[in-house]
């Protein structure tokens, strides 16, 4: 596991695409894919664990959730407009496009009962938890104003998946339910100045200006 922040570690992953997954206290937040559940279990042996709290619940985020909250017998949580894709009575993924069926037939985990459902305002280990939904309805964010840290799910990414390198952009419009919507998401994540945002893919983004003028460039 790495450092990222005070109390904020991501867990490590030597093969497979760029999904981070990080471990703020006790609590996991995201969970990866299904193919994840075993390296994470390993990583997080001799750890507290007390919950499992998704930024959405897309396929690359809850793959693993069932199976560590299974082996770790801790709760999971995800934001209210999720919970009907985490506990199996709607699709994952928005989209019925190719990639969408793809990623959902290779990564997902099982559905699983959410048991604590997450609104506007509630606190997951010592974060603010913030609506941001577009790219899924139940997206959130998590703002720790005391050293304005933000993991923001996929509400950003930042890496290019042409060339692997580090690059803020949108999430691809296949997999969000309105990306105008998104949009705004983008624009409140910005409004924040975070000064390190951890986005679910690709490493850490340390510039609230570069990240406010990425913002005003949206259309
Ligand atoms: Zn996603
Ligand atoms: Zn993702």
């Amino acid at each position: 596991m790495e450092r990222m922040a005070d109390g904020v570690e991501r867990l490590s992953r030597r093969v497979g695409p760029t999904i981070n997954a990080y471990l703020v206290g006790d609590v996991l937040v995201d969970a990866a894919r299904r193919q994840d559940a075993r390296p994470f279990l390993r990583q997080l042996e001799g750890r507290d664990l007390s919950l499992v709290a998704l930024t959405h619940a897309h396929p690359d985020h809850q793959g693993a959730a069932d199976a560590i909250c299974t082996a770790r017998g801790v709760p999971l949580a995800c934001h209210a407009d999720d919970v009907d894709a985490m506990e199996g009575r709607r699709r994952l993924t928005s989209g019925t496009s190719l990639p969408a069926r793809f990623v959902t037939r290779a990564w997902s985990g099982p559905p699983r009962t959410v048991d604590r459902v997450l609104r506007e305002g509630d606190e997951v280990a010592g974060f603010t938890v913030l609506h941001a939904p577009g790219h899924s309805p139940g997206e959130i964010v998590l703002f720790r104003e005391r050293d304005r840290v933000a993991i923001c799910g996929d509400v950003v990414r930042n890496v290019s998946y042409l060339t692997g390198r580090a690059r803020l952009a949108e999430p691809p419009g296949v997999f969000n339910t309105d990306s105008a919507q998104n949009r705004d998401a983008i624009r409140r994540l910005a409004d924040l100045r975070p000064a390190v945002v951890l986005p679910g893919h690709g490493p850490a983004y340390e510039d609230p200006e570069g990240l406010a003028r990425f913002a005003d460039g949206l259309v």
